[in-house]
C-alpha cells in the first residue's frame, strides 16, 4: 500500500482503508493531528491529499453546478469546491423564470425544471 501525507501536519502514514477506485475520493482523518482531509486515487495508484478546511470547520463553499437544465424540480444543484459534497438549494422565482426563458425551445425540459413528472430521489 502507498503512503499518504497529511496536508496539515505532513505526517505520512500507510493508507490501509478500503481501496478507492480510480478518480474516486475519500475522506480520511489523520491519526497524528486528528484533522480530516480528502484522498483521491489516480491512474498510477498513488494517493494524494489536499486540504479541505470545510471538513474541519464545517464551512463548505458551495458553488452552483453548471448543468442543463440548471434548475431541477425548482432546485439548483451545488457542490463544495473543497470537499466535493453536493447539495440542493431552492431556486429563486427570477432564476426559474430565466431558466424557462432559456429553455423556451425545449418544453420537455420545463417539466424537469418545474419538477413535474420528475422523481427526485
Ligand atoms: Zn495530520
Ligand atoms: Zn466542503
Amino acid at each position: 500500500m502507498e503512503d499518504i501525507e497529511c496536508p496539515y501536519c505532513k505526517e505520512s502514514f500507510e493508507y490501509d482503508s478500503d481501496p478507492i477506485g480510480q478518480d474516486e475520493e475519500t475522506e480520511i482523518e489523520c491519526y497524528a493531528c486528528d484533522k480530516s482531509f480528502v484522498v483521491s486515487a489516480h491512474w498510477d495508484v498513488t494517493y494524494s491529499s489536499r486540504k479541505a478546511d470545510c471538513l474541519n470547520d464545517g464551512c463548505c463553499t458551495f458553488k452552483d453546478l453548471c448543468r442543463t437544465p440548471f434548475i431541477i424540480a425548482k432546485k439548483v444543484g451545488q457542490m463544495c469546491s473543497q470537499c466535493g459534497k453536493e447539495k440542493d438549494r431552492d431556486a429563486t422565482v427570477e432564476e426559474i423564470k430565466a431558466e424557462l426563458e432559456q429553455l423556451k425551445d425545449y418544453p420537455s425540459l420545463h417539466k424537469i425544471t418545474l419538477g413535474r413528472d420528475y422523481n427526485h430521489d
